[in-house]
């Protein structure tokens, strides 16, 4: 399937656990838990917009410093969601550095606090140090991101405390017909994507479109109605990706998991644990890699990438992986 949703693990399976999604026709990126970040390249981490923090246990969060760190100077404004408390705990982090000198930074850090009941948010200025300010709140309905071209979707599990799970979906994927692009000598360029984004927000038939052709051997800008251009564009159904780390193997957690992640292409899952130490995974409230597998199968996922394992397995990925693989294909 083609797909504008490139994502990729920020670390190891033993590392901590972060989830960075390019996203092709932006130029932008989401990311999924802010656990040790180093790893990705600083021109990387500057494209994300929005930021998905499962929960405030350190291995998920830590890595807010660093992103914190690189888009201090920057006119930017970062979204960071987070579960119960979340709004505390951010302002708590910030509250942790000294703020005289950035008066005129024009950095602004949206934090969204994800409840059962409802999703409260609050403005985070360098200006003015970090402190918030602009709340409002707003009826949790499942979603927490809503665009044009993709939607995350959250679910709270039990991890002994709130955890969020997410599903990210790309509503559609536009593909350009080379075939016609060539017939009507236009050349490839920028304007693509703002005749997909025209597309995408359901632009009527008129609205100009400043395209790229080839008259002579040279190459103009020339305007077309976008109605005139829709025949380049072939739409097909999007991707979508599931995200759940560390949650509690129980009936609730499950029905909720199946209904965030069901028939996801990709489904990202912890197995912090092998089957054999089943109990202490209960006891610390985290999936085996079995548990992962059968969440997997259960959710019909297309293909399950197992991660965050537990340091005491060491050398011994290779039967994380086949626990889960067996599961997973109902072995
Ligand atoms: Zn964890
Ligand atoms: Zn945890």
């Amino acid at each position: 399937m083609k797909t504008s949703l490139f994502p990729r693990l920020v670390n190891g399976p033993f590392g901590d656990p972060g989830l960075f999604v390019g996203l092709r026709w932006q130029g932008r990126a989401l990311q999924f838990d802010l656990g040790r970040l180093g790893r990705t390249e600083p021109g990387e981490l500057l494209k994300i917009s929005h930021t998905f923090v499962s929960h405030a246990h350190m291995d998920h969060f830590m890595g807010f410093d660093h992103l914190l760190r690189l888009f201090l100077p920057r006119d930017a404004v970062l979204n960071v969601y987070g579960p119960e408390d979340f709004l505390a705990r951010l302002g708590a982090r910030l509250a942790g550095y000294t703020w005289n000198l950035t008066d005129d930074y024009p950095l602004a850090i949206v934090g969204h606090e994800v409840r059962p009941e409802a999703v409260t948010s609050a403005t985070f200025r360098a200006a003015t140090g970090f402190v918030p300010e602009r709340r409002s709140e707003r009826p949790f309905d499942g979603v927490l991101l809503d665009e044009p071209a993709l939607r995350v979707s959250a679910a709270i599990l039990d991890h002994k405390i709130p955890c969020l799970a997410f599903a990210l979906t790309e509503k559609s994927h536009l593909n350009v017909d080379t075939a016609v692009l060539e017939r009507r000598r236009l050349q490839p360029g920028r304007w693509i994507d703002a005749l997909k984004h025209a597309i995408r927000t359901g632009a009527p038939d008129d609205q100009p479109i400043a395209a790229l052709a080839r008259t002579n051997g040279a190459i103009e800008e020339e305007r077309f109605s976008l109605g005139s251009l829709r025949e380049l564009v072939i739409e097909s159904r999007g991707q979508k990706i599931g995200y759940v780390v560390d949650t509690l193997y129980s009936p609730g957690n499950e029905r909720k998991i199946v209904d965030l992640v069901g028939n996801a292409d990709l489904f990202y899952c912890e197995a912090p644990f092998l089957e054999e130490d089943v109990e202490q995974a209960t006891k610390r409230h985290h999936l085996t890699a079995r548990q992962a597998g059968l969440l997997g199968r259960a959710a019909a996922v297309r293909r399950l990438e197992v991660f965050h394992f537990s340091p005491r397995y060491e050398g011994r990925a290779d039967q994380i992986y086949a626990e889960a693989r067996a599961a997973f294909v109902g072995e």
